[in-house]
């Protein structure tokens, strides 16, 4: 059943039909403005609550509610109908709140560091199951105001395209937010970058390159052997070009894999031909890879090697790791053929 959120202003209007006219003005504030539940929409009557409840039940069902770092962190594992799972988290920092949502139950995508691609894929989110997942957001951050949409949960936002462009439309057109706080991840599924650009969409494009030689990206990120960094070059050089905006890199240091000086050298030569921003992430422990995060003396060490190359680059700091909730730990798809990772608080 359909969510009430895969619905557009112009969709909504066709539901309250025959209603006086200031009920869409109050059902699209309740459920936009205030990110109301439709239950506690009490500005239109009872029977017409009922009524549109009756239709669209929520789409996202609360399984388990954890919370981290003082507060600071709060992760929702959320089941859908099909009874796969998803994962949404919620981040304070002093000076944005941002929610890192999933994109997809699941991801195909098989990055071998990487937890949701462990456990494999198990379905596409509708528009209205990722919207869901940012309302959510917007009434756990308040009283603060959600500030930050970045599509870094499950999945693959450009292996379910239309959604996520869809999702990034609403959320500017609807919630107001610039595309300096609308971040999109991508693994590098080349023809949709060059696809998303030409889109004129308002969003920040990040993506997760973690190697710059294709014998060890290989390895860490299946993909590569499809689209290996020349073409992965192209398609970010057609990023930059159609859109005017810089892109920013990912990269998970991994113990003796991609912290080595080698690896310095290629990503600067890589980054800098690019004119690319560079996140440095360390590597969070995850079941199914054995090798360990790049020390934090090391982290230091390659950041300060990118930026004597030139790089601009930033160490990520990490947060909800001990609620599997940081980058790259959420994994609790459950369907037939997989087993759940239990949620333990912090
Ligand atoms: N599929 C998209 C977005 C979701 S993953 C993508 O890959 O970009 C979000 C980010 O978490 C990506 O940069 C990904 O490479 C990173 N990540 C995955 N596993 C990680 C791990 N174990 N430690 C740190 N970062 C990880
Ligand atoms: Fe999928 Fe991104 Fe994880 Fe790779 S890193 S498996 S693309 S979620």
């Amino acid at each position: 059943m359909a969510s009430i959120y895969e619905y557009s202003k112009e969709e909504l209007a066709t539901l309250v039909e025959g209603e006086p006219g200031y009920r869409l003005d109050q059902l699209w504030h309740g459920l936009w403005t205030d990110a109301l539940d439709l239950e506690d929409v009490t500005t239109i009557p009872k029977t017409l609550r009922a009524r549109l409840r009756a239709q669209f039940p929520p789409s996202l069902e609360v399984a388990n509610d954890v919370a981290s770092d003082h507060g600071a962190t709060r992760k929702w594992v959320f089941r859908l109908e099909n009874d796969s799972t998803i994962e949404t988290v919620l981040m304070h920092y002093d000076d944005r709140v941002t929610v890192c949502v999933s994109s997809q139950a699941g991801c195909a995508m098989g990055c071998t560091f990487c937890a949701t691609g462990q456990a494999g894929f198990s379905g596409q989110l509708s528009v209205g199951q990722v919207i869901e997942q940012v309302m959510f957001a917007v009434r756990a951050a308040a009283p603060a105001r959600l500030s930050n949409v970045v599509f870094m949960g499950m999945g693959e936002p450009l292996a379910n395209y239309a959604t996520t462009v869809s999702v990034v439309r609403r959320l500017h057109d609807y919630l107001g937010l610039s595309a300096r706080h609308l971040t999109v991840s991508t693994v590098g599924v080349a023809p949709a970058i060059e696809r998303l650009a030409k889109e004129g969409l308002p969003l920040t494009l990040a993506v997760s390159l973690h190697a710059a030689n294709n014998e060890t990206r290989d390895e860490l990120v299946p993909l590569n052997r499809r689209y290996p960094l020349e073409r992965l070059h192209e398609a970010c050089t057609t990023w930059i070009d159609v859109t005017g905006r810089r892109l920013s890199f990912e990269w998970a240091l991994i113990d003796g894999v991609n912290d080595t000086d080698q690896a310095i050298d290629e990503l600067s030569a890589y980054a800098n031909s690019l004119d690319a921003h560079v996140n440095l992430i360390p590597l969070n422990p995850t079941p199914g890879y054995l090798v360990r995060g790049s020390s934090a003396k090391r982290v230091t060490e390659f950041r300060d090697g990118l930026v004597r190359q030139g790089v601009n680059a930033t160490v990520r700091n990490t947060r909800g790791r001990s609620i599997a909730a940081a980058c790259g730990q959420l994994a609790t798809v459950t369907n037939a053929k997989r087993r759940s990772i239990p949620v333990r608080s912090a």
